[in-house]
């Protein structure tokens, strides 16, 4: 389970933290890198939102995985980066699965572009897909969401076995997360229902 802390203060981070939680995750460079900052330095951090490439000296020396990996020059921004700075990024492809124009994502053929060509990464490590359902209370069209991108992650393991590090399949967030763990999810992105509206 990854705490979506992205609304809250370090407060209650710490209260999380002290019940046990060690997983967090921030959607915002600055705020990312100031609680990484004055928090327990055992926390693994993830980052998942918006990612602009003048930001990525705050992110990338701290993220254990950034999630939201959605555009290719994002991605050549991360390998040139690592490059730079000797470090492997750990990182998720974004897929759009849900119905909305507006959400950002790689479509399917776009990840399996990029995979064809992972020997050209050598700073990143592909772990898997993120994926967000469509934004509605229709559970079929989220249960069809999340089947899409288990159908999508079975496919790409099969074709890419030479992928070893790519097995995390992260869907569900607060309101659907009990779908998404019918459909192979093996992280869980929970921000309200920890931390409350
Ligand atoms: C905010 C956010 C979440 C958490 O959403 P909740 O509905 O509060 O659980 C999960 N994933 C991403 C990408 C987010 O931006």
């Amino acid at each position: 389970m990854v705490a979506v802390s992205k609304y809250y203060p370090a407060e209650a981070i710490e209260r999380a933290y002290k019940a046990g939680q060690r997983v967090f995750a921030e959607s915002r460079p600055q705020d990312f890198a100031a609680k990484v900052e004055i928090l327990p330095k055992d926390i693994e951090w993830h980052f998942i939102g918006h990612l602009q490439t003048n930001k990525l000296k705050l992110v990338l020396p701290y993220a254990s995985l950034v999630q939201s990996v959605d555009t290719r020059h994002l991605l050549d921004e991360i390998e040139k980066w690592g490059k730079a700075n000797d470090h492997i990024t750990d990182i998720l492809l974004e897929i759009h699965i849900g119905a909305e124009q507006t959400k950002q994502g790689f479509a399917e053929e776009e990840a399996l572009e990029i995979l064809f060509n992972a020997d050209k990464f050598p700073h990143v490590r592909f772990r898997g897909l993120m994926a967000m359902a469509t934004n509605t209370d229709d559970e079929s069209v989220i249960d069809a969401d999340f089947a899409r991108i288990d159908t999508f992650m079975a496919y790409v393991k099969d074709l890419f076995p030479e992928l070893e590090a790519f097995d995390q399949l992260s869907i569900g967030m607060s309101g659907d997360y009990k779908i998404a763990l019918r459909h192979g999810a093996t992280m869980v992105r929970i921000g309200t229902a920890i931390f409350a509206e």
